[in-house]
């Protein structure tokens, strides 16, 4: 049996007509910069997300360096980041001219804690990027008393957690913005490059549009020096086709889930491998399934002979980056996140998953261990 780890053929099959209408409909207006169907997108999200503005980027890096950019963060400031992250958590802050802090993670959710960021913070601090790992809310109440209390903001890197809650609200409307990514393989993915800044203040969107687009307002006068950071026209459009979508195969996702957790406790191995937290009044959307096992390559190697793809998010801490040498010093130690990098491994889980498929996963794990 071949249980990839994403198979987006299948979703593909399934709102095929709509996409080809969308992809028809753009090209037919020759509008490909911006215009309508960016701004019906920006719209539509916006309720879906439930925050007041959401303004559509490039991708999810340049929405990270866009939200910093309008926060006026650069050359002399510092961003604390969690360790355990895609590097672009990290690369955003450091393409600004900024430097990105390091800091470990809970060894459970993998994500920064008040803990963990507090003796971080300097007088040059200027923000907190806490990312919702794989699809959970990072544990936002004493985060958001941290910032109000210090005065930073909080910049939620979103771009693995569209459709996820918790107490505060939607992923990405809890904080000051909210960055997020359409990578094809994220949970709303375009078919190219795309991603989305939110915010509930007026002002900061209009100024993430400002620099989405050079810096411009009006045509051809330049206050500042932005870039070509807009979502373009095709990607809205299908985007569009598949936000209303989005929380049916984020609930598919879940039920995934649950299926792993019964199936894996059916097999005897919920005391040996590590299965994803859900904290509870947290909503996760599952954009990874990741359980952990000491013998993590072992394991990912006799998946991979019984036909099972799985994936390392992330096989190396931002701190131990060769482009970010020099930005710890020699005795910091971060051995939640190494521990992790170690450890994880993600699983099949997107929509489409069939329990037979999951049953093999979970067959082929109690073998690879046993
Ligand atoms: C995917 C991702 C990004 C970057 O998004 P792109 O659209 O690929 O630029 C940033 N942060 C995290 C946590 C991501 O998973």
């Amino acid at each position: 049996m071949n249980v990839p780890l994403l198979d987006l053929q299948l979703q593909y099959a399934s709102i095929r007509p709509d996409v080809q209408a969308a992809v028809d409909r753009v090209c037919a207006s020759q509008q490909f910069i911006l215009g309508p169907e960016v701004e019906a997108f920006e719209r539509e999200v916006a309720e879906a997300i439930d925050v007041p503005f959401a303004v559509g980027v490039s991708s999810g890096t340049d929405a990270l360096l866009v939200a910093l950019l309008a926060l006026d963060i650069g050359p002399g400031d510092e961003v604390i980041v969690p360790t355990f992250s895609f590097f672009a958590t990290a690369g955003s802050v450091a393409r600004v001219g900024a430097r990105p802090v390091f800091v470990d993670v809970d060894p459970e959710t993998l994500m920064l804690t008040p803990e963990t960021v507090r003796p971080a913070i300097t007088a040059r601090t200027r923000a907190i990027v806490p990312v919702h790992l794989y699809g959970l809310c990072a544990d936002m109440p004493p985060l958001l008393e941290l910032a109000a209390r210090t005065g930073l903001p909080l910049v939620e890197d979103a771009a693995q957690a569209i459709g996820a809650r918790c107490e505060d609200g939607a992923a990405g409307a809890i904080g000051a913005m909210g960055c997020f990514s359409f990578y094809p393989t994220k949970n709303l993915g375009a078919y190219g490059d795309g991603g989305l800044v939110t915010t509930a203040d007026e002002a900061r969107a209009a100024r993430v549009r400002r620099l989405r687009n050079q810096g411009m307002e009006p045509k051809y006068l330049h206050h500042e020096i932005g870039g070509a950071f807009r979502l373009d026209a095709l990607q809205a459009a299908i985007l569009r086709v598949k936000l209303p979508h989005l929380s049916r195969w984020n609930d598919r996702r879940r039920a995934n889930a649950e299926t792993y957790r019964e199936l894996f406790d059916e097999a005897g191995l919920a005391g040996r491998v590590g299965l994803p937290p859900e904290p509870r009044g947290r909503r996760h959307v599952y954009h990874q399934y990741v359980i952990r096992v000491p013998q993590r390559d072992a394991l990912r190697a006799h998946l991979a002979r019984r036909g099972v793809g799985t994936d390392v998010y992330y096989p190396v801490p931002l701190h131990r980056q060769a482009c970010f040498t020099g930005l710890t010093a020699p005795d910091a130690a971060f051995p939640n996140a190494d521990a992790a990098a170690a450890e994880v491994l993600a699983l099949p889980v997107y929509p489409e998953l069939t329990r037979v498929q999951q049953a093999h996963v979970v067959r082929s794990i109690a073998e690879g261990l046993s």
